[in-house]
């Protein structure tokens, strides 16, 4: 069919994201937790590409520590290649090459990011042809963040965070990143939820809570207002994060020093997500940050999800 069935690679491109709003609910049977969040897909990306090949291999550059990210069938975007093969009854492997830029457990769903691409890469590479519909659904057996990252643009979603729909959102927005040498573990911030709940009691005391996005972020977003957007920030998660990482909390008030009009942590963290007045403010932002010894990065969402790079 298209030039990719017959392309001896393919490379997609897809985008971390940032939690601009994150409730958090009861968590379920299977172990989730019930969500409300609001997605917002930024310039700082995964690159992912596929070759033909007989076996399944993987190779990851652009992390310090190679350890932290599994080659075996644990990586995302590996797992994301056999379902896509087993589903489509596939003949034959695909070797994967990964560029990771976004933070490994940094709470932008970088693994997610990859699984995506891996998707998008494979079912191009393999000329398999799903729908996007198709496609959405494998996604989300492989992780609740994984549907986002092929779509991108700023999204609701519900459920695990896997039912989406699309949330309008003008103009741009200018985040400036503060990452973290030490990633976060995603399933021992929930946990420290839950404990902090129930140190609280709140969960046993209180009415549910309610898991809608308030209308101000809708609103914020909406109007392109950074400044309305940095006042709607909320992330129910922050708190845990903050417990097993104190050090985050500088994070955000130093940004909010140098300019920033709010900060939150991105997801389950440690990532710091600054939102700022526009470029150039972002560009002071991170001038000032980079005198006090960190490596911020300007990054600036809406962007696409997972896409095929001519
Ligand atoms: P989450 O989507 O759970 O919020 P995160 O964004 O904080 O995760 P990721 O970088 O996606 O963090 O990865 C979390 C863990 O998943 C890593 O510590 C690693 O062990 C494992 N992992 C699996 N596949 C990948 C991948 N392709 N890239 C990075 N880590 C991966």
């Amino acid at each position: 069919m298209s030039f990719a069935a017959t392309a001896e690679a393919v490379h997609v491109r897809a985008p971390g994201k940032i939690n601009v709003y994150l409730g958090v609910g009861d968590r379920h049977e299977d172990g989730y937790h019930a969500l409300a969040t609001v997605f917002q897909a930024v310039s700082l990306y995964e690159d992912v590409i596929a070759r033909h090949a007989d076996e399944f291999t993987l190779t990851v550059s652009g992390v310090d520590d190679t350890a932290a990210v599994p080659l075996d069938d644990r990586n995302l975007a590996m797992r994301a290649a056999k379902l896509l093969a087993s589903a489509t009854d596939h003949r034959g492997g695909v070797a994967l090459e990964i560029r990771k830029s976004v933070p490994v457990a940094g709470g932008m769903g970088g693994g997610s990011a990859d699984a995506a691409a891996a998707l998008v890469a494979c079912d191009a590479l393999w000329g398999t042809g799903l729908s996007s519909a198709r496609l959405h659904e494998l996604a989300a057996r492989l992780g609740a963040d994984v549907p986002f990252a092929l779509h991108g643009g700023t999204a609701v979603g519900t459920g695990r965070g896997d039912q989406l729909n699309p949330a309008l959102a003008r103009g741009r927005f200018d985040w400036v990143l503060v990452t973290s040498d030490r990633g976060l573990s995603t399933p021992a911030v929930y946990q420290r939820l839950d404990a902090l709940r129930a140190e609280e009691g709140a969960l046993a005391d209180d009415p549910p809570l309610s898991l809608d996005v308030p209308i101000p972020v809708l609103q914020a977003l909406r109007s392109g207002d950074p400044v309305l957007l940095a006042a709607a920030l909320h992330n129910d998660l922050q708190p845990a994060a903050l417990h097993e990482r104190p050090d985050v909390a500088d994070a955000i008030e130093e940004g909010i020093r140098a300019g920033a009009l709010g900060g939150i942590v991105s997801g389950s963290g440690p990532t710091v997500a600054l939102l700022c007045d526009g470029p150039e403010s972002a560009q002071d932002v991170q001038s000032t940050l980079r005198l006090s010894g960190s490596d911020p990065l300007h990054v600036h969402g809406a962007v696409p999800g997972a896409r095929i790079i001519p």
